[in-house]
C-alpha cells in the first residue's frame, strides 16, 4: 500500500511523481513501455557513418518533443536543474515555400506567416490570406486563456469545424491551403485535418499556446529526451517498467463527490494489483480509454476519451556530413503543399557540426505514406526535401522516423484533438477526479497543452490536488 499510484511514466506522470515525492507522500510508478518518456524520447544516429556527439559517442536526434520557448518556465527549469543545455534553432538565411507550381524563398522561422509577400506569390493570394489572418486572430483574442467551454461563444464555435471557417473566411487556393496547413504541422493540439477539428479547439489553441510566444526558439543539445530518465532516475523501486495498467478499482468508493471517493485505489495489471490511497492517470485521454474503470466513469468523461483522437503524425530526421542548405543562402525551413512534406526545419546540433532536417509528416498524407513500403518511405521525405533545398537532399548518411499513432501505448502526436461538439461535452472531464482518480497529461493542460510545458503543469497540478486531498 503506498499514498499515490502514478500511471504513466512520461513527462506528466514523473513530474507528479517528483512532486509527491517532495510532498512527502510515498508513491508507486507504474509504465507500459519497457522505458520512461512517452512522446519525450531520442534515438542515436549511425556512429560509424561520422554521426557522432562532440564526446565521440553517437549524436542524437528526438523522434518526438524536441523545441522549447522562452514562456516555457517549467521545462526550461527543469532542464537547468539537470543540467541540459539549450541553444537557438538555427534559421538564419531564407525559408522555402512550395506552393504549386511555385517554389520562392522568404524571410521568416514556420510559426506564423512569411514576413512579407514572398516573391512569385500573386499578390491577391497574399492579400487574401492576411485578410483571413486578421479575422482569425480577432477570434483567437476573444477566447479565454483557460478552458474554453464555458465562454459565451463556445456552443457556437465548437459546432463548427475549422474547415468550415477555412470555407467562410478565405478565397483562393493559397489561403486555404495555409490555414488547413497551419492546423495539421504548426504547434497546434493535433496534428488533425481542418475538416476533422473543432474550431473552438483550433482557435483556443493559438489563445493558450500561441505561436506568436516562439515555442519553437529554442532546442536541446543532445536531446529533449535525456530529459525522461533523469527525472526517473532516483525512483528505484517505486517505478515499474514494461506493465501497462488495464483496470482502476475503486471497492469501497459511492463516488457521489470529485475527489472525495474514500477507501483505497486497486490498480491493476497482467503481474499485481497495487492498492494505494489515490491514483494520478497521467497520458491522454485516448490512451486512458483502454483502461476499465470500477465503479464506470461517467458519460462525459467517456466521450472524452472516445472523442479526443491523437493526432496523426510520423516525424523523420534526415542526417547530413554538414548542413549544407545555409552555403546556398537556406535556413533549412521547409513549408509548402508537397504531396508528403508539409513542414521541415533545421534541428542541427552546432557542437556536432552535422546537419539534421527534421520533417513531419501529418494529416492524411500521413495515413498515405505510413501504408507505403519503407524504401517507399524514404524516397518520397527525400523527394520532398530535394524540392525544397536541392538534390543534396538525395544522399543522407543516416534517416530515422517514427510513426507515432503506431506507437500501441501512445497512440499519435502531438497531441490529442478535440472534433466538433466535444468541448462543449465533455471539456469539464478533462480535470474532474473519478472518485480517487486524478488526471494528468499535457491534453488536461489550460497552457501550453500538447506541449512539454503542458505536460509538467499538469503534473504538478495533479500532484496538489491529490497530497490537498491525502493531508
Ligand atoms: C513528434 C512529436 C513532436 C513534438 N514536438 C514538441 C516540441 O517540439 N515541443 C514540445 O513542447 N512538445 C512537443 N511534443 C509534445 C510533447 O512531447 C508532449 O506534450 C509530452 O511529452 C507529453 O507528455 P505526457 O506525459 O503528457 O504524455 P506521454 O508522453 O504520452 O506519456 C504517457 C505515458 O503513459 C504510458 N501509458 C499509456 N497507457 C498506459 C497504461 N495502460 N499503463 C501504464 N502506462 C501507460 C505511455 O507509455 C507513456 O509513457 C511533440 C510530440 C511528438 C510525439
Amino acid at each position: 500500500m503506498v499514498d499515490v499510484i502514478v500511471v504513466g511514466a512520461g513527462l506528466a506522470g514523473l513530474v507528479a511523481a517528483r512532486e509527491l515525492r517532495s510532498a512527502g507522500l510515498s508513491m508507486q510508478v507504474i509504465e507500459a513501455a519497457p522505458a520512461v518518456g512517452g512522446r519525450m524520447l531520442r534515438a542515436p544516429l549511425k556512429p560509424e557513418r561520422g554521426l557522432r556527439s562532440p564526446e565521440g559517442g553517437p549524436a542524437w536526434v528526438d523522434l518526438g518533443g524536441q523545441w522549447v520557448g522562452p514562456s516555457h518556465s517549467r521545462v526550461l527549469a527543469l532542464l537547468e536543474a539537470h543540467g541540459l543545455r539549450r541553444f537557438p534553432s538555427p534559421h538564419e538565411g531564407q525559408s522555402v515555400l512550395s506552393f504549386g507550381s511555385r517554389r520562392c524563398t522568404f524571410s521568416g522561422f514556420f510559426q506564423g506567416f512569411p514576413e512579407g509577400l514572398p516573391p512569385s506569390l500573386p499578390a491577391r493570394d497574399w492579400d487574401d490570406a492576411m485578410a483571413a489572418l486578421k479575422q482569425f486572430q480577432a477570434l483567437v483574442a476573444s477566447l479565454p486563456a483557460g478552458h474554453p467551454h464555458h465562454h459565451p461563444d463556445a456552443a457556437a464555435l465548437d459546432r463548427l469545424s475549422f474547415q468550415d471557417w477555412i470555407d467562410a473566411h478565405t478565397h483562393t487556393p493559397f489561403a486555404a491551403w495555409y490555414f488547413a496547413y497551419f492546423c495539421r504541422a504548426v504547434g497546434f493540439l493535433g496534428p488533425a485535418e481542418p475538416d476533422q477539428v473543432s474550431l473552438l479547439h483550433v482557435a483556443w489553441g493559438q489563445r493558450t499556446a500561441p505561436q506568436a510566444e516562439h515555442p519553437e526558439e529554442e532546442l536541446i543539445h543532445g536531446g529533449a529526451g535525456q530529459l525522461p530518465p533523469l527525472l526517473a532516475a532516483d525512483l528505484g523501486e517505486a517505478l515499474m517498467l514494461g506493465e501497462p495498467v488495464r483496470a482502476i478499482h475503486q471497492p469501497d468508493a459511492p463516488l457521489r463527490d470529485a475527489g472525495d471517493g474514500g477507501g483505497d485505489v486497486q490498480v491493476i495489471t497482467d503481474r499485481a494489483t497495487y492498492a494505494g490511497r489515490a491514483a494520478i492517470v497521467a497520458m491522454p485521454p485516448a490512451m486512458a480509454a483502454r483502461i476499465r474503470f470500477t465503479p464506470t466513469l461517467p458519460a462525459d468523461r467517456l466521450a472524452l476519451q472516445e472523442g479526443m483522437a491523437m493526432g496523426a503524425c510520423s516525424k523523420v530526421l534526415v542526417a547530413y556530413g554538414r548542413p549544407w542548405w545555409r552555403e546556398a543562402g537556406l535556413s533549412g525551413v521547409g513549408i509548402g503543399d508537397r504531396p508528403w512534406v508539409e513542414l521541415c526545419a533545421d534541428s542541427s546540433d552546432p557542437e556536432t557540426g552535422l546537419g539534421v532536417i527534421a520533417a513531419f509528416v501529418v494529416g492524411r498524407r500521413r495515413e498515405r505514406w505510413s501504408a507505403l513500403g519503407a524504401e517507399q518511405r524514404r524516397a518520397a521525405v527525400l523527394e520532398d526535401l530535394a524540392a525544397y533545398f536541392g538534390p543534396a537532399a538525395l544522399e543522407p548518411l543516416d534517416y530515422v522516423e517514427k510513426d507515432w499513432p503506431r506507437e500501441s501505448f501512445v497512440g499519435g502526436a502531438f497531441a490529442g484533438w478535440m472534433p466538433p461538439g466535444l468541448w462543449t461535452r465533455s471539456g469539464d472531464a478533462l480535470l474532474r477526479p473519478h472518485g480517487r482518480v486524478f488526471w494528468a497529461g499535457t491534453e488536461s493542460a489550460e497552457r501550453w497543452p500538447g506541449f512539454f510545458e503542458g505536460a509538467v503543469s499538469s503534473g504538478e497540478r495533479a500532484a496538489a490536488d491529490v497530497a490537498a486531498l491525502l493531508a
